[in-house]
Order: structure tokens, then sequence, then C-alpha cells
């Protein structure tokens, strides 16, 4: 049986404990963004997620007689994984997934369990997202307009995760990213686990004043971009900027009241169609749908004739 508790509780001859808060029973930690997070310091995780997650202990898989634990790539931040479970029935759980490559990770693989958990961030409708290559030239022809019109150029994403991904971005462009404190973080945990992002500059050090001499390239967390970079920069550099994100809500929301000039729907979710595409693929007999329109999901999945349910349902 599968319950939504302590995380995602699976009941068996062992308790098994999906993104859960708390120590207790089995944990598994599938990636290390806060909202999965907990106070778990033990848990089964990849070497990546323990790293970024700072978890004390970690192992990568579990062999047991009656239990078997693997881990498989999600595709949606480094080490981020979904969890297969063999406890006499053969479970899988998503967590957060991408199912299109990126610049960084090969896309989430598709699994064939009886008893499916898959995430419904984006489960409706209206998020369609396009092609991951298409927004990237976007966001590149946005970027080098801007910057030879002598403006600077400020993205805002998620710290971790989005973060790295435009990061690697702006270098294949040819431009070093100016990164606030806590992305320039997260940047130096990927480069220490071996993911090749290129180079960044830490804002507020002397290199960084020195590269913004010329128009630039900065990434901001989602809170900060808009109005808040923009008159921050051009108030300490006098020179024009402007400010795009890149984030899965674009599809539904233009940020221009907070400032923002271009919105990009660049995520590292799967969209509403990917997550039915899994759903149908997975030829699971039994879904659940956990996070955001879990609800909407299941009840679009049952009409496909899918035997769906969400773990928040009352
Ligand atoms: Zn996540």
């Amino acid at each position: 049986m599968i319950t939504e508790g302590n995380g995602i509780e699976v009941h068996g001859p062992a308790r098994i404990i999906l993104d859960g808060k708390r120590e207790e029973g089995i944990n598994v930690i599938s990636h290390a963004h806060k909202d999965h997070l907990g106070r778990v310091n033990k848990a089964i995780a990849t070497r990546e997620t323990a790293v970024l997650a700072g978890l004390e202990g970690y192992k990568d898989h579990l062999v047991l007689d009656d239990l078997k634990i693997r881990l498989v790539n999600a595709g949606h931040i480094l080490g981020s994984s979904q969890v297969e479970i063999l406890n006499g029935h053969h479970i899988a759980y998503t967590g957060d997934i991408r199912l299109r490559d990126s610049i960084l990770f090969e896309a989430g693989e598709i699994l064939n369990p009886d008893i499916l958990i898959i995430e419904s961030t984006f489960g409706l409708p209206k998020f369609r997202f396009p092609d991951p290559l298409d927004i990237y030239e976007q966001i590149e022809r946005w970027t080098r307009t801007n910057l030879n019109a002598g403006r600077h150029v400020v993205i805002g994403g998620y710290a971790l995760g989005k973060s790295q991904e435009l990061t690697k971005l702006a270098n294949e462009i040819g431009e070093t990213p100016i990164v606030t404190r806590e992305i320039w973080e997260n940047n130096e945990r990927y480069s220490q686990l071996g993911e090749d992002i290129g180079g960044y500059i830490l804002a507020g050090t002397e290199e960084a004043m020195e590269t913004a001499r010329d128009p630039s390239v900065f990434l901001v967390p989602m809170n900060l971009a808009g109005w808040k970079a923009k008159e921050a920069l051009q108030l300490s550099y006098g020179r024009p900027t402007v400010s795009g994100v890149a984030t899965g809500w674009a599809t539904v929301f233009t940020f221009k009241s907070k400032g923002v000039d271009r919105a990009f729907p660049l995520s590292d979710h799967a969209d509403f169609y990917d997550l039915v595409r899994y759903a149908k693929e997975s030829g699971a007999k039994q879904i659940y749908t956990v996070h955001g329109y879990s609800n909407e999901l299941a009840m679009h999945l049952r009409k496909l004739g899918l035997n769906a349910r969400s773990l928040q349902q009352k």
C-alpha cells in the first residue's frame, strides 16, 4: 500500500519512505531540491544528491533477499533519480523528472513498473513546453542582441539546477556569467562533482567589477530577477540592463509586473504531455500522482482508461 505522510510511504515487509522529512524506516531521497528534503541525514541517494543535499551517509542501492531498491536517471538536476523498488511488487517513483535531453543531462528513462508514482507539478494541459533546443536558441539570440546593444543581461532561474544549466548555456555562447553567491556555491558543487558547466565569476569580486565594464551576463535566483536586479545593476554600472527569467511557469506567466522583459519557458520538469506519455508507456496497472496538479492529472489519466488517483486526494 502507498500513502502520503512523512513523504511518500511504501508499506510492506519493510517501510520505505520516499523524500521524507524525518528519518524513519528506509529513507530514499530522489534529489537535492529543498522541497524534497527534511531532517534526513542518512538515505539511499546518489553520490551527487548526497553532496548537494549535505547528507552524512548514503548508499546508492539496496539489495536484500526480499527487497531491492535501485536509482535510475530522472534528468531533472545533477544526481536526480527515480526510485525503483522490488518488494514483491514492482514499484517506481519518478521524483521530479524531465523527459527531454538538456544541455547537461540525458532525458529521464521511462520505467515499466506495476505501480507508478508520478510527479504532477505541471499536470494541466496548458503546460506544453517547447523543445529545449529552441528555447536555448531564443535565449542566445535575446542575450546576444542586448549585449550588442550595450546592455547588461540578467537571467533569473532556480539557484539549484536551472542556474547551472544557464551557466553552461552562457559559456556555450561565449560568455562567462557573473553569478550571485548562492548560485556560485551550487556551481562549485557541480564542478567538484565533475559536471562541466564552464566558467563563472562570483558577483562583488574584483574580477566581476572588471568584467562588468563591458556588457555582461548575470545569473540571479528567481526572486531577484526583474526590477531588483535591473535597478541594482544600473546603479552600480550606469548601463541599461534587461532581465529575463527561465522557468516552466513562463508558459502561463509573463512576470512583467516584476519588471521582467522576457520569460523563457525552460523547465527541468516534464510538461503535461510528457507526464501523460510516461503514464501510458509505463504500462503500470496502478498510478498514483503526487505534487502540484495531482488531482487534475489523475482525472485526465482516468479519462484515458488508466487506473490513476492522486495521493493527495481526500
Ligand atoms: Zn526538483
